[in-house]
């Protein structure tokens, strides 16, 4: 195991936040260049038979994608669009995963122009769709695995029964197609590794079964789901579930088998600082509400579509009590949190979120034509 206090994130001093504020104004989003190759190098050594395709929903920031685009890594795309940011940073066709899968007809003609061959599916439907407008495709068929003890739910959604892979990838083949592997997803931020552990005992059945029926796979892609710490104090999740998965991996898969996965918040999440300002305060119900520049609408959208919660840090010290933090727009809904420990705080203040870095900026709005972050990519 890996054990380097760089294994735990480079952080910035809070000298080095206050200045960067100053300068650049809040709200305002850092992005930390060597932290996310720190975390892509953590994924290698963590996980070594496993090539990483960085899930672009994530965060698609152009700064982050050039980061990853020069380390040469590979992606799981999800539309023409993120297909597009990643051509245009000269990345090849052959290095894009179509993960998505329900895709739009227009994407898949245009995945198909651009020789990006390789997709998941889970309908039958789809089968037709991508015979008829990307008839070259490699078809992984997606798997409905448990999701349970995961933070983010997505076997509900996607997936079919592990019963009914085999047939799905015949009639794959059946259709011109290339079967060529298996795929699932264990909920993100999935906190419990007996999840990755059934649903690849269970993929080395079909792999077995696709054997005997003339439909031999090649590629395993396990998704992602890799956990991160958002708070100081909270274990490292992640780097005890690898050993585990990595002797099961060698148990169930000969080496001929070619081992993906698509993490997207464990290279990303810990890259991403969102700095805010305390820009109104008053008392409400006996207690301090503190009004920031950024909220729910915006770049801690995470708290609604990630199920996330944050750490809210702050440069000051005192005694602290119990007091509301809310974002800046007028709707009712966008208060953070409720009873966060904080001294008294004092417009102007500086309130910052580490470990932000997934699933924030990628889903802000600016409602109420409030001004989303400033991005800027440190290191
Ligand atoms: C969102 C998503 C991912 C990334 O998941 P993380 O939990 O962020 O690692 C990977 N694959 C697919 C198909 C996804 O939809």
């Amino acid at each position: 195991m890996i054990k380097s206090k760089n294994d735990c994130g480079i952080s910035l001093s809070e000298k080095q936040i206050q200045n960067l504020a100053r300068k650049h104004g809040t709200p305002l989003f850092i992005i930390n260049r060597a932290e996310l190759v720190n975390n892509l190098n953590r994924f290698n050594n963590f996980l070594p038979r496993i090539q990483p395709y960085y899930a672009v929903k994530a965060n698609s920031h152009p700064e982050i994608l050039k980061v990853l685009a020069r380390k040469n890594i590979c992606f799981d795309v999800a539309s023409k669009g993120e297909i597009e940011s990643l051509l245009g940073l000269a990345v090849a066709p052959e290095r894009m995963l179509f993960a998505n899968t329900i895709k739009r007809t227009e994407s898949l003609k245009f995945a198909e122009k651009q020789l990006i061959n390789l997709m998941t599916f889970d309908s039958e439907y789809e089968l037709y769709k991508i015979a008829e407008f990307a008839p070259n495709a490699k078809v992984m068929i997606r798997v409905k695995v448990s999701n349970v003890g995961s933070i983010v739910e997505l076997s509900v959604k996607f997936g079919v029964e592990a019963a009914d892979a085999i047939p799905f990838l015949i009639k794959a083949h059946r259709l011109g197609l290339k079967p060529i592997g298996v795929s699932f997803h264990v909920g993100s931020q999935c906190l419990k590794v007996e999840n990755y552990v059934e649903a690849l005992e269970m993929a080395s059945i079909i792999f077995r079964d696709a054997k005997l029926k003339q439909v031999p796979l090649e590629i395993l892609d396990i998704g992602g789901g890799f956990p991160i710490r958002h708070f100081d104090y909270e274990n490292d999740i992640f780097a005890g579930m690898a050993p585990v998965i990595n002797k099961e991996l060698d148990r169930l898969f000969d080496p001929t088998i070619k081992i993906i996965a698509e993490p997207g918040r464990a290279i990303v999440g810990s890259a991403g600082i969102l700095v805010m300002k305390v820009i109104g305060k008053s008392i409400r119900f006996n207690k301090h509400w503190y009004y920031l520049d950024d909220g729910i609408y915006g770049s801690l959208s995470g708290l609604i579509y990630d199920h996330c919660k944050y750490q809210y840090k702050i440069l000051r010290k005192g005694k602290s009590q119990i007091s509301t933090i809310a974002g800046p727009t007028c709707d009712g809904l966008d208060v953070i949190s409720n009873s966060e420990e904080m001294p008294e705080l004092e417009i102007g203040d500086i309130v910052y979120v580490p470990n932000i870095g997934a699933y924030s900026i990628a889903s802000a709005t600016n409602f109420n034509s409030l001004p989303l972050p400033k991005v800027i990519a440190i290191n």
